[in-house]
């Protein structure tokens, strides 16, 4: 869109419906010169023309562009750090760790940085209330382990990544890549909160 469609578009934002002779008043040019830009405007979509009523913005439109650019975006750009334990750490480091890193889930890995499992707020308090001993329970005897756990990959999208966590009923999932033994490397994390900031983010973006 060149600089001149743009300001068309948000005089028309402002205040449509409004003729193409009052949007050629307010940017000092001829009715004639506007033409072409108009004519652009109304093709694509962004305007809508009523004979006699003038140019109106298509909020439609916008709105259309937005959730699609929303929902194509990649897992990759929006990943969070993994926050991660090591399988061994006790119930009760975990639980601190928890609260230190300010997550919900906290993931486990083994000693060669691939993921093992998944700790979960409600995985701690279940284990909090049954009287075990914290210290010498390590985290690796309550997570939730291979194969069951729900994973993306970092080339997916985030329609995908909303998806796998409604599904599952979940609130994170681990961002991983595969390798060649079969393990699964840990590069990331993406949580219901990324979906909701990315939403915020896409929606308050200028479109062009
Ligand atoms: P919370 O338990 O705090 O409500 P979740 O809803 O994310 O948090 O977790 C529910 C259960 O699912 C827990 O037992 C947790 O270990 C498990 N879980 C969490 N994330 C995953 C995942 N990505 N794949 C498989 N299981 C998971």
């Amino acid at each position: 869109m060149t600089k001149r469609q743009d300001e068309i578009l948000q005089i028309v934002k402002q205040s449509g419906p409004i003729t193409g002779k009052e949007i050629a008043e307010k940017l000092s040019l001829t009715r004639a010169a506007l033409r072409p830009d108009l004519a652009i405007l109304t093709m694509s979509g962004n305007l809508d023309a009523r004979p006699r009523v003038g140019y109106f913005y298509n909020q439609e439109l916008e709105v259309k562009q937005h959730a699609e650019k929303f929902l194509h975006q990649k897992v990759s750009d929006f990943k969070a750090h993994p926050i991660v334990v090591e399988k061994s750490t006790s119930v009760y480091d975990a639980i601190v760790q928890l609260f230190l890193e300010d997550v919900g889930t906290l993931y486990a890995v083994d000693e060669d940085g691939n993921l093992a499992g998944v700790i979960s707020r409600k995985d701690l308090l279940r284990t909090a209330i049954g009287n075990q001993n914290l210290n010498e329970l390590p985290v690796s005897v309550i997570m939730t382990r291979m194969p069951n756990i729900v994973t993306i990959h970092p080339e997916e999208t985030l329609l995908e990544a909303a998806k796998k966590m409604i599904n599952n009923h979940i609130d994170s999932l681990p961002v991983v890549k595969e390798m060649e033994d079969d393990t699964y490397l840990l590069v990331g994390r993406i949580t219901k909160t990324t979906i909701t900031r990315a939403y915020l983010e896409i929606m308050e973006q200028k479109l062009d």
